[in-house]
C-alpha cells in the first residue's frame, strides 16, 4: 500500500460495498494565520513544490494558495507532451532529471500519472531542417540523452497516417525520436501532487487569491495579503506562470516575461490511428493521441501579447490548414473542443527560477510553452531552494541573474522550436 492506501485490492474491494470507503483526495482547511512557508499558485509547479518540501526536507506547515481551481491554470489546459530533446546542456540536466522523476512518478504518488512513454518524433521538412536535425541529436548524445535519427522510410512505417508522398505541402526528408519521452495525464499529474501533499499535512486552498506581499521594516518577506484575508509566512514562492509579471509588478520588481496565449485542439474520438508523438519543424504542429481515442493538437503562439484565454482566430486556421495537410486522411475528422492558456515567455525560452529582489520571496516561471514535463524538477529545486536558502546545483544558471550578467540559455535559436 503507499502513502494513500491506493490498491488494486482497494478498487476491488471499494467495488463490493458500493464504492463507499473512498475519502475525500484531499482537504479544504480554512487558512492559518501564519505558515512556514506560502506557495501561490496550484499548478503542478506549485503542488510538487509542496510536496517535495514536505516530504524530503520534512517542513510540513505549508500552504499552496489558488485563486481558481487546482490545475485550472496551464497544467490543466496543456497537450502533455514530456521530452528532454534540448540543445544546451543546462537544459539537457534540468529537463532529464524531471523525466526521470516522471519515471518513477505514479509510484512516488501512489497516484496513476498515465506517463506513457511512446516517444515523440521530430520531422525535418528541407535540407536546413535536416542539418538543424544532426547538431540537435549530437548535442543531446553529447548530453547523455537518448535520441535516434530516423530516415524518411522509417518515419513512413511508424507514422502511416503522414502525407509522404512526392507532391506533399510539407515533405518529409527524415527526423528523430526521442523513445523514452510521452505524455502524461495532465491533471492526474496536478491531482496526484495534491494528494500526496495533503497526506504530508499540506493545506491546499483554493479559492484564495493573492492580491499583495507585506514585509518586514527590513525589507523581508512577511506574508501575503489575500482575498481570504492577510497570511504571515517565513518565506513565499511563487509558481503563477502566465501571471508571473502581475504578481511581480504587485511585489515591485520587473521580469522579462511576456504572456501569450497558446491553444490546443481535440478531435472526436477515432480507432487508434497513432501510436507516437509526431512534431513538425516547418509549422510548429504537434499531435498525439489520448486513450480515450481523441486526437491532441498544439501549434505555435498566438501572435500578440494577452490574457484571453479563448485564442485567435489565425493561429486556429494555421494549425488546422497544417493538420489536414500534414494528415489529409484526418481532413473530414471533426473537432470537439478548442481553448488556450496563458503563457509565460521568457526572451531566451528557458525558466526562471530561483531568488527575487525581495528577500524571502522566490520565483519559478518562464516555462512558457513547455513547462508541464519540467513539473517534478521545478518542484524539486524550488523546494531545495526554500528549505536550504540556496539554489539546486541544476537551477543556478536559470536565475533571474543570467539577465544582469548576459549568461542566457538561448534554447530558441539552438534548437528550433520555443520551448
Ligand atoms: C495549450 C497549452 C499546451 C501546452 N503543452 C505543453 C506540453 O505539451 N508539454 C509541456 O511540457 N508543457 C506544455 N504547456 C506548458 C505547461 O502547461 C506549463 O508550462 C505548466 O503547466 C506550468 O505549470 P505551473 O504550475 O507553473 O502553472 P499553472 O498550471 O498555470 O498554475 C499556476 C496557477 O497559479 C494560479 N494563480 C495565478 N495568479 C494567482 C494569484 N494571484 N493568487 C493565487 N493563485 C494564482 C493560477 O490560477 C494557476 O492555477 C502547454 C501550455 C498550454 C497553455
Amino acid at each position: 500500500m503507499g502513502i494513500h492506501g491506493y490498491s488494486g485490492w482497494r478498487v476491488f474491494r471499494e467495488g463490493l460495498r458500493d464504492q463507499a470507503g473512498w475519502k475525500r483526495a484531499w482537504r479544504s482547511p480554512e487558512p492559518k494565520s501564519r505558515y512556514d512557508v506560502v506557495i501561490i499558485g496550484g499548478g503542478g509547479h506549485g503542488l510538487a513544490t509542496a510536496y517535495y518540501l514536505a516530504k524530503t526536507y520534512g517542513i510540513r506547515n505549508i500552504a499552496v494558495l489558488e485563486k481558481g481551481w487546482l490545475g485550472g491554470g496551464n497544467t490543466g489546459r496543456n497537450t502533455t507532451v514530456i521530452r528532454s530533446n534540448y540543445y544546451y546542456r543546462e537544459s539537457a540536466a534540468l529537463y532529464d532529471h524531471s523525466m526521470k522523476l516522471y519515471e518513477g512518478l505514479s509510484r512516488e504518488l501512489n497516484y496513476n500519472v498515465m506517463f506513457s512513454q511512446r516517444g515523440v518524433i521530430a520531422l525535418a521538412h528541407s535540407r536546413h531542417d535536416l542539418d538543424a536535425v544532426q547538431r540537435w541529436v549530437g548535442a543531446m548524445r553529447i548530453n547523455g540523452v537518448d535520441t535516434d535519427i530516423l530516415s524518411r522510410e522509417e518515419i513512413a512505417r511508424r507514422v502511416p497516417i503522414l502525407d509522404m508522398s512526392p507532391e506533399a505541402r510539407y515533405p518529409v526528408l527524415g527526423g528523430f525520436v526521442q523513445k523514452r519521452a510521452g505524455t502524461a495525464r495532465h491533471d492526474a499529474v496536478a491531482w496526484g501532487y495534491a494528494r500526496a501533499a495533503d497526506m504530508l499535512g499540506v493545506d491546499i486552498i483554493q479559492q484564495c487569491e493573492v492580491t499583495g506581499f507585506r514585509r518586514h521594516p527590513n525589507g523581508v518577506i512577511a506574508g501575503v495579503e489575500t482575498s481570504r484575508g492577510f497570511i504571515g509566512a517565513k518565506k513565499v514562492a511563487m509558481a503563477v506562470a502566465g501571471h508571473s509579471t502581475v504578481l511581480a509588478d504587485i511585489a515591485g520588481f520587473r521580469l522579462p516575461v511576456t504572456s501569450y496565449a497558446l491553444q490546443a485542439f481535440v478531435t472526436e474520438p477515432l480507432k487508434p490511428v497513432l501510436d507516437t508523438v509526431v512534431l513538425s519543424l516547418a509549422t510548429g504542429v504537434y499531435l498525439s493521441q489520448s486513450d480515450k481515442g481523441g486526437l491532441v493538437i498544439g501549434g505555435s503562439l498566438d501572435l500578440y501579447p494577452s490574457y484571453a484565454q479563448r485564442g485567435n482566430i489565425p493561429t486556429v486556421r494555421n494549425v488546422l490548414g497544417a493538420v489536414a495537410q500534414q494528415y489529409p486522411s484526418l481532413g473530414r475528422v471533426r473537432f470537439l473542443r478548442q481553448w488556450a492558456g496563458i503563457v509565460d515567455v521568457v526572451a531566451d525560452s528557458s525558466p526562471i527560477l530561483g531568488a527575487t529582489p525581495i528577500p524571502g520571496l522566490l520565483i519559478n516561471c518562464g516555462w512558457g510553452t513547455g513547462g508541464f514535463k519540467a513539473i517534478p524538477a521545478g518542484g524539486t529545486m524550488l523546494a531545495h531552494h526554500l528549505a536550504t536558502g540556496e539554489p539546486h546545483a541544476l537551477a543556478r544558471p536559470f536565475s533571474l541573474e543570467r539577465f544582469s550578467t548576459g549568461a542566457l540559455i538561448d534554447e530558441a535559436a539552438a534548437s528550433g522550436i520555443a520551448h
